[in-house]
């Protein structure tokens, strides 16, 4: 598609693009960054079996560059993902310098990374050193050899774990797990992760299943939903409500009646959350995302390569933001599934 220049004049200054907003009246200030789309686990239910590239990664420069311009605009969080963004080498050169950089308001990034935790026991401490304030690790069984049938690796769960809590000595807390349910699949280490959550000193999140899998399994009876999250795990271990901190927050957040521990339930499909959604997504190969769920990507990295300046690239965000979706519409009839899956978007 050519790209037409806008004249200098049509630009708006970067005062009148910030903070960035959508047409829908929401603040997006989270940015999601997906550093690399290669991934060194094979989840059954996210992959087909190949862990190779679909799309190619950029230099840590030109993602420094493309994240700098949206800081500029308003945003406050970005969270780096992939594929498995601990295969990229230099990610904790990476860290550093972006924490170098600062929000509008002046302060220092809140910076996060979403990992499987394979290569996490060794770069915890020197993530941590170079700034990062958070880490979530994925994992979808406490079982080993559970584990181990849905990622495809052998081995894969001690080094995990001890990811886990490498993570937790280096002061990445609080540390949160992610396991996405399936009916039929791993739903049966629901209670086996509420003490977890208390063993490890971990906030264990559960994820609904999205249709975002390079294959076709999603289904809505596959997925778990947080009612029946909540009312089994709530069996065993009465669990007690906990107010949201912050609007935009995603997970229902809930502790046990004796006050040790945390769960949260993240549930897209049967209690949607995009009326309060402040994210924007950017994949490996520099294209803007503004709903994971999007039919269009927009090339803000091809605009780069093609010479436009920083306010140019600035206008650009902000517009394309300004078109961000107004909701996902998963399980309606004539859903379309997006043209890239999770790995290959950033999750
Ligand atoms: N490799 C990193 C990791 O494992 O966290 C980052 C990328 S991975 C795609 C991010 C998260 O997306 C993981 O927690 C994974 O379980 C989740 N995920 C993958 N496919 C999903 C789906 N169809 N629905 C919901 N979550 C999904």
């Amino acid at each position: 598609m050519p790209m037409a220049a806008p004249s200098i004049s049509a630009i708006p200054a970067t005062s009148a693009l910030a903070p960035l907003k959508d047409s829908h009246g929401r603040v997006i200030h989270d940015l999601r960054v997906s550093i690399t789309d290669r991934c060194n686990y094979k989840c059954v239910y996210c992959r087909t079996g190949e862990v190779g590239a679909q799309y190619p990664e950029l230099a840590f420069d030109e993602y420094l560059r493309l994240i700098e311009l949206f800081v500029g605009l308003g945003i406050t969080k970005v969270r780096l993902t992939g594929g498995e963004p601990l295969l990229r080498r230099d990610l904790v050169d990476l860290v550093r310098e972006l924490k170098r950089l600062r929000t509008v308001e002046g302060e220092a990034l809140d910076l996060a990374v979403t990992t499987n935790g394979h290569l996490l026991e060794s770069l915890a401490q020197p993530l941590k050193d170079a700034g990062l304030n958070r880490i979530t690790v994925s994992m979808d069984a406490v079982d080993a050899p559970a584990f181990e049938r849905i990622t495809r690796v052998e081995g894969s769960f001690s080094k995990v774990l001890a990811g886990i809590r490498s993570a937790r000595a280096a002061g990445l807390t609080p540390l949160k797990v992610n396991c996405v349910l399936l009916r039929g699949f791993n739903d049966d280490q629901i209670e086996a992760f509420a003490r977890f959550a208390r063993e490890e000193q971990v906030v264990v999140r559960f994820i609904e299943f999205m249709p975002l899998e390079e294959g076709r399994l999603w289904t809505p009876e596959i997925v778990v939903t947080l009612r029946e999250i909540v009312d089994r795990i709530g069996r065993t271990l009465p669990l007690v409500e906990l107010p949201p901190r912050e609007a935009s927050e995603t997970a229902r957040r809930y502790t046990f009646s004796d006050g040790v521990g945390e769960i949260g339930v993240i549930a897209p499909v049967s209690q949607a959350f995009c009326g309060a959604c402040s994210r924007v997504r950017l994949t490996s190969d520099g294209k803007i995302r503004t709903c994971l769920f999007s039919q269009v990507e927009h090339d803000l990295y091809g605009r780069l390569r093609a010479g436009a300046s920083d306010q140019e690239l600035r206008a650009y965000i902000a517009g394309t933001i300004r078109g961000k979706e107004a909701r996902h519409h998963i399980g309606e009839p004539g859903f379309l599934k997006p043209s890239r899956s999770m790995v290959h978007i950033g999750g």
